[in-house]
Parts: structure tokens; sequence; C-alpha cells
């Protein structure tokens, strides 16, 4: 089994002479800032005038624009989304980066791909936790934490190993558990689980579901909740108890329907998909298409975004959860239950 290591396993003094700016304070930013703070390290959050920066100010943490931060610190973790970070980096980051700094990621997505080139005099490393930011804010609350994934891209201090670890530790992931990988297993393992499984997978396959009983005559609202709404149920019964605890607690009519019709609609050729969408990520061919895409403005993006917008399991399932007030999200709510 991998090793994975505890609080008690890492030394943190090496971060404790640092001053930290962490540049963003959206769902992971908030929460590094405010984690990194209440442990008692030295933060101080880069961002520019706007909403993020009212927030952070009313949160009492010490704000600048990203220059002036990344001017005065001497470990720079960088929580921006990740299409806007190469412009940020080159014109805010790097020109206020100091041989022997530290740039820091929580994804690896810009440094994989080359969208971000640093300088050979710093310190390159990756610290990812595992969990949507306002979770790893919460979780810190309670006196617990989420498992962070750390690696190191970059060794020019002979540091870069222990200040991750020691970074990964101040954001409260000693709590829960803090895994060795690198920026490409990280990358091409988040890119696909998101593409093929979590995100992609999970809505395609919802979507179908939901095409096959209403086209077959069914009522969309009935659809509507075995496609999409008792999907939460199940898969939370996985995440507590994995897939043993969910077949456990289906009924054994289920379970045989798992059984042999699971595997007719998931079968070799969806593995053969899945190898293709894997390729695609390690071949950087995703990594280029989503960065002309965003070169030009979004247009296929968005051009999809409203055609799903559309597509009547939206449309009923605002009509259901409008009746359902316990479900019913809230914008912050959505927010936090994102997952990159
Ligand atoms: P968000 O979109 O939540 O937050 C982005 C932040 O960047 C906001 O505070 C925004 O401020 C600020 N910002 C945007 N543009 C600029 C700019 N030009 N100058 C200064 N500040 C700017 O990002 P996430 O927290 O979701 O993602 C950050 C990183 O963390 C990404 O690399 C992502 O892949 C990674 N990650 C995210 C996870 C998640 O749970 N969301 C999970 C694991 C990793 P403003 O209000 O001004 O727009
Ligand atoms: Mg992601
Ligand atoms: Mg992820």
């Amino acid at each position: 089994m991998a090793k994975v290591l505890y609080h008690d396993d890492i030394q943190e003094e090496v971060l404790r002479s640092k001053k930290v700016a962490v540049v963003g304070y959206g769902s992971q930013g908030h929460a590094h800032a405010l984690n990194l703070k209440e442990n008692g390290f030295d933060v101080v959050v880069g961002l520019r005038k706007g909403k993020s920066w009212d927030k952070a100010v009313e949160d009492g943490v010490d704000v600048k624009s990203v220059a002036d931060a990344v001017e005065e610190s001497d470990v720079v973790m960088v929580l921006l989304p990740d299409e806007l970070q190469p412009d940020v980096y080159e014109n805010q980051i790097k020109p206020n980066l100091a041989p022997g700094n530290a740039l820091a990621f929580a994804h690896g997505f810009n440094i994989h791909f080359n969208q971000v080139v640093p300088p050979e005099d710093v310190d390159v490393f990756l610290v990812a936790p595992k969990a949507p930011g306002h979770l790893v804010r919460r979780t810190f609350e309670e006196g617990a934490g989420v498992p962070s994934l750390y690696g190191v891209y970059q060794d020019a201090t002979g540091q870069a190993t222990e200040l991750a670890l020691a970074y990964a530790k101040g954001i409260g992931s000693g709590r829960a558990g803090i895994l060795k990988t690198s920026f490409q297993e990280e990358t091409e393992t988040d890119l696909f689980g998101e593409q093929a499984v979590l995100c992609g997978g999970v809505s395609n396959l919802v979507k179908a579901g939901f095409e096959t009983l209403t086209e077959a005559g069914y009522q969309p609202e009935i659809a509507y909740f075995e496609c999409l709404h008792e999907m939460k149920l199940i898969v939370d019964l996985m995440y507590e108890g994995g897939m043993e605890y969910m077949r456990y607690s289906i009924s054994d009519t289920a379970q045989w329907g798992d059984f042999v019709s699971g595997p007719r609609v998931i079968n070799e050729e969806t593995k053969e998909r899945m190898k293709e969408v894997l390729q695609d990520v390690q071949s950087g061919a995703f990594a280029k298409g989503w960065i002309l895409e965003n070169q030009v403005n979004r247009p296929q993006f968005n051009a999809i975004n409203e055609m799903e917008k559309n597509h009547q399991l939206t449309q009923v399932g605002k009509e259901l959860r409008a009746l359902m007030p316990f479900v019913k999200q809230t914008k912050k709510k959505k927010k936090e239950e994102v997952v990159t």
C-alpha cells in the first residue's frame, strides 16, 4: 500500500520561518489562507480588487495586489482558476519571484502542460487537497482535515519536499493523510477521473437513462427521480462503505440487476472509449483543446452549456427541486460540491 503520512510524521519548522502568499481567495484560496493563518503561519493573500478581495478583508486576512503579495513572500501558492494562471503568472507573479522562493499549485495542469514555465532557481511543488475547498475549510474547523496529495516538480533549494509536506500539514491534511504523487500523475488522473467517471461519465449516464425512459413514454418526473435524484443516495452508500456496502443496502433484486445488466451498459466497448479519453489526456490533446478554447473566448463551451440548459432533464429537475425544499441548492452550496 502507498505510504500515507500523518500530522506527527511531519516537521513544519521549515515553513514557520517563511511568508506564504496565497494567490486567489475562491474555493481553495480561502481555505488555505485561513487554515494556515489559524495554524500560526505568516500569510498574505494576493488578489485583484473585487468580490474575493472584499471577502478576504471581511475575514480579517492581510490582502494585497498579487505583485505585492508575491514580492514580500517566500512561498507562493497559486489558487487562481487554471485557465487564468498563465497570464497572471507571467505578468504579476514571475517578475516578483526571487531565487530560492517556492512556487506551489493545487493542481498540476499548468506546470505539466508547460503553460507556466518557472525559473530554475525556485522550488516548485504541489499540494492537491482531494476535496472541494469549502470542505478543506469546514473539516479544519471541526478539528479534522481532508486528504492531500503532494509532489515536487523542481527542487532548487533541497527543501522542496519538506516545504510541501509542511504546507499540506498547515492546511490540515495531516489529520486525514498525505500521499506522494507527481505533477504528471495528479494532472492525468484528475483529468481522467472528472472526464470519464465523476463528471462526464455520470452526467451522460444519467442523461442516457432519462432519455431512454422518456422516449419509451414514461413520465419525465419519474425518470428524473429514477436516474438523477436517487444517484446521490447510492453514491453516499459507496462513499461510506464502498461498493460492497452499497450492494448490501440495496434489495437483492437491485443487486441481481446490477450484476446482469450493468455490464451490458458499461462494457468492454465503454472501456475502450475510456482508454481513448485517457490517451487524449496523456498526449496533451485534451489540454491543447481546452487552452485554445479559452483563447478564443469559449465558443464551444458556451454553446454546449446553452444546449444542456435547455435539455428536458434540466427543465424537469428545476420544477421538481422547487417542490423539494430540502434539496434546494444555494449558490454557495453549489460551489461547495464542485469537483475539480
Ligand atoms: P475559484 O474559481 O474558486 O477562485 C479563484 C480565485 O482567483 C478567486 O478568488 C478570484 O477572485 C481570483 N482571481 C481570478 N482572476 C484573478 C486575477 N486576474 N487576479 C487575481 N485574482 C484573481 O478557484 P478554485 O479554488 O476552484 O481553484 C483554484 C485552484 O485549485 C485550481 O488550480 C484548481 O484546479 C485547484 N483545485 C480546486 C479544487 C476545488 O475544490 N475547487 C479542488 C482541488 C484543486 P475574484 O473574486 O476577483 O474573481
Ligand atoms: Mg480537476
Ligand atoms: Mg479532482
